[in-house]
């Protein structure tokens, strides 16, 4: 048998999806499985969403649309950017349509690695970015995230992580798994490596809005000296509660952009008609209180089950600064995240993320998705609880 891609065959498979895939089996087998692996919340798109994009589908909006996507939805992206990002952007020429943030950073980095490149990633980081820096022929380098750092990267650790191979930064903030928001002097500190030692920069900004406690997000992008180096992959699935739709957008230089969308054309000819269609209506305007609403009941939610976890012997946690988890240190029990998370599927039929698939600094932690219902929340602390018990 002839053999197959030794790229692919080195990379793990995605925890996150592959346990929300074997809850999901588990559950069609009649199982009560809680799951709370995948950043997936239990509410559903707001409606003034949906009904502009049932809208579309009907009246006829079925066709595919340019590579780049549909002038509209390019609009209401550079509409975005200027409102909550204060940043200007030519919808013609710096917005592609993307199919979700993942297809957004894939484009970002096909365009931009060649064999054999760097790419400097956090340690903890989104399961997917090694992966897909090494399919794109490049290599991944992590630099830690410490707790005594609030797991954030300090200069002297980026400038230590840069070889004459290093080709792009890509960072996540709000950050999964940890949580983190990234502070404008965060920012600056990562915007200044950058530009002295000319490196892109790929930033992954699906969280931007689900910020706590007073956290807010900046785009790196609007930084002084950033728009030129940076991709910025933005989406609605977390935000909107549209993680089904596949749809999101990437904010890139022109002549990124340009690469972007060849590979566009050839990959999948264009994101969706009258996902587009939809997702513009979320854009066009500020969130509306139904939106808002929905964030406070998150917040809440994030709040009182981080609350019940640290009440569990043996678990510790502080609520996130953004974004939807709980980063659960399980150092007291002894136990690695594998074997604490099989535990918690096997006695309490409750899924989770091995911290150790976040990268090496993530052993000793779970992740856990705190956006579930309030229902599913409780139960899950009561199994938890007398399993760990
Ligand atoms: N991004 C989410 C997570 O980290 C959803 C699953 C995925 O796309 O990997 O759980």
């Amino acid at each position: 048998m002839s053999e197959l891609s030794k790229r692919v065959h080195q990379i793990m498979p995605s925890s996150t999806v592959g346990i929300a895939d074997k809850a999901a089996r588990l559950k069609l087998q009649g199982h009560k499985v809680i799951d709370l692996s995948a950043g997936r919340a239990s509410e559903h798109t707001p409606e003034y969403i949906c009904q502009a994009a049932t809208n579309a589908i009907r009246s006829g909006d079925t066709h595919q649309t340019m590579a780049r996507g549909k002038v509209e939805f390019r609009k209401a992206c550079a509409i975005k950017l200027s409102r909550d990002n204060g940043i200007t952007a030519d919808p013609d020429s710096e917005i592609i349509a993307t199919m979700g943030v993942k297809q957004g950073l894939t484009l970002a980095l096909l365009a931009t690695i060649n064999p054999g490149d760097e790419v400097i990633i956090e340690d903890p980081c989104f399961v997917s970015y090694y992966p897909l820096i090494t399919v794109a022929g490049g290599k991944g380098v992590p630099v830690p995230l410490k707790p005594e750092n609030n797991f954030r990267w300090t200069q002297e650790q980026l400038l230590g992580a840069i070889s004459e191979k290093t080709r792009a930064i890509l960072f996540n903030s709000p950050h999964n798994p940890t949580g983190t928001v990234h502070s404008p002097e965060d920012l600056e500190m990562i915007a200044r490596v950058a530009i002295e030692n000319d490196l892109f920069v790929i930033t992954d900004e699906v969280y931007e809005h689900v910020t706590w406690d007073g956290h807010q997000h900046t785009c790196l992008a609007g930084l002084p000296g950033m728009k030129e180096r940076t991709i910025s992959a933005m989406g609605l699935t977390k935000t909107f509660s549209m993680g089904g739709w596949r749809i999101g957008f990437a904010f890139a230089p022109e002549r990124i952009l340009k690469e972007m969308v060849k590979l566009q054309q050839h990959l999948l000819t264009c994101a969706g008609s009258f996902t587009q269609t939809g997702a513009a209506a979320a854009f066009e305007n500020p969130p509306l209180p139904e939106v808002i609403k929905l964030w406070e009941k998150w917040d809440w939610r994030i709040t009182m089950f981080i609350d019940g976890l640290n009440k569990i012997p043996g678990l510790k946690c502080k609520k996130p600064e953004g974004g939807f988890y709980g980063w659960v240190d399980i150092s007291e029990t002894g136990m690695t995240s594998q074997q604490m998370t099989d535990k918690l599927l096997d006695e309490a039929k409750v899924t989770v993320v091995p911290g150790a698939s976040f990268g090496e600094n993530g052993e000793g932690y779970i992740r856990v998705t705190c956006v579930k219902s309030r229902e599913d929340l409780m139960e899950a602390l009561s199994r938890i609880e007398d399993v760990l018990n």
